[in-house]
């Protein structure tokens, strides 16, 4: 290699004009080169150090490159990647039980992103709703709340609440009714509408920046659609998977979604896996040639989600993020910094709220905590997710705080 690529390379600013130049702009990343990761550590091209606090938008839940995970990842990679439907696969059938008994459901259908798996349980829902509840051809309705965050298809930003995720990207898809997130009354009234076939909610909504409903939300709105004959769907892809302290956030109140859908972390952070867990009578509507995806059962999609979900009870994964939630939690109570005006969240699905005179502080203080150590980015102008892989220590806890504290002190 030549002395100039060496240079090249150890370049931050070369990777960011090359992203720049070439790709495009629907993103706007702290500017950091990563190169590599492990545990909840990652690494910069210039050999920099930091904590990884947000997790791949909880898809590390498992900390970075998780050995045992990798370790089944090289296996199947090296023996059988995918066969489509069109075939039977030996990993599928033993996936389906797994995690269908992993979650007490009767079904799975895999599917790859998150934004496919909400497709699919809209489908499903729509059409259970034509099938077994017996709504009038093409008049179902599905019940989402504002704020909300399900993906970036054109019928899931149909029910955005989110200008820039809309905005020209229209004509949207009907038959999508929005009412505020936390607000019984609003889901009872619209429950009276007997075409309603599903709520579609977030246990806690992740991209609005943590949003913890009151205690008490989800049971109820459970219980209303459960007397109104609507499913009751439940998108986990964030939520899920011991992020909040629970193997499900809905398992807080007790709560058994008549639709479980689930992404990010399934795969334990190697590849896009998702997957729609609901009964027989919902996806038994489905049948041969009505819904499909290439990748979607693939073979080392199974076995990589196999070891994901096993990782997590094997490691106690969930106890791990309800404890170290509440210490990083205290301790980001306890910094008193005049620049944050909320601390909230459940498990290791936190956020702060930062309140200052100047527009972009959570994004300048971002930087500040870049320089110290610490990865997390903004979300929605002024609040800054805290969601690091759930392997984490106390001490590194206590590290992080220490850094977020210094960092704010900065500001
Ligand atoms: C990330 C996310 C999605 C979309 O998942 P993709 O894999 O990005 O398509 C959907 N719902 C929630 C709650 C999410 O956090």
């Amino acid at each position: 290699m030549k002395v100039a690529d060496t240079l090249a390379m150890a370049n931050t600013q070369y990777y960011l004009d090359k992203e720049a130049q070439y790709g495009a702009h629907n993103y706007h990343p702290l500017p950091v080169v990563l190169t590599k990761g492990s545990g909840v550590h990652v690494w910069d091209i210039e050999n920099n150090r930091y904590y990884d606090f947000l997790s791949g938008y909880s898809a590390i839940n498992h900390g970075h490159c998780h050995p045992k995970i990798m370790e089944i990842f090289l296996e199947q990679a090296q023996r059988l990647t995918l066969t489509s439907r069109a075939f039977h696969n030996d990993a599928l059938g033993e996936y389906a039980e797994y995690i269908t008994r992993f979650f007490g459901y009767d079904k799975v259908l895999p599917m790859n992103t998150g934004a496919e798996a909400v497709e699919t349980a809209l489908k499903l829902a729509r059409r259970w709703g034509y099938e077994v509840k017996g709504v009038a051809p093409g008049e179902a309705l599905i019940v989402t709340c504002s704020n909300n965050f399900h993906g970036r298809t054109i019928s899931i930003i149909s029910f955005s609440t989110d200008e820039p995720s809309k905005r020209n990207f229209g004509p949207y898809t009907p038959g999508l009714l929005t009412i505020p997130f936390n607000d019984l009354e609003a889901l009872k009234a619209v429950l009276q509408n007997k075409n309603v076939v599903g709520f579609l909610v977030e246990p806690i909504q992740g991209e609005a920046g943590i949003v913890v409903p009151d205690e008490g939300y989800i049971s109820n709105a459970a219980q209303l659609c459960k007397d109104a004959n609507v499913l009751f769907i439940a998108d986990e892809i964030q939520t899920g998977l011991a992020r909040t302290g629970k193997m499900l956030a809905c398992e807080h109140e007790g709560v058994h979604p008549d639709m479980l859908i689930l992404g990010k972390a399934l795969s334990g952070g190697t590849m896009p896996v998702s997957a729609v867990l609901t009964s027989k009578e919902v996806m038994d509507t489905i049948k041969p040639g009505d819904h499909g995806s290439t990748y979607g059962g693939n073979p080392l999609a199974c076995r990589v989600a196999i070891a994901a979900l096993q990782a997590l009870i094997d490691e106690n994964m969930a106890e791990n993020a309800a404890i170290q939630g509440e210490y990083f939690r205290a301790g980001l109570k306890a910094i008193n910094s005049p620049y944050v005006s909320i601390v909230r969240g459940k498990g290791l699905f936190n956020a702060i709220v930062i309140a200052h005179e100047e527009e972009d502080a959570a994004w300048q203080l971002c930087m500040i905590m870049k320089e110290n150590g610490l990865l997390a980015k903004p979300t929605h102008g002024d609040r800054i997710r805290f969601a690091p892989p759930l392997t984490i220590s106390r001490t590194q806890i206590e590290d992080a705080v220490y850094i977020i504290e210094k960092s704010l002190n900065k500001l």
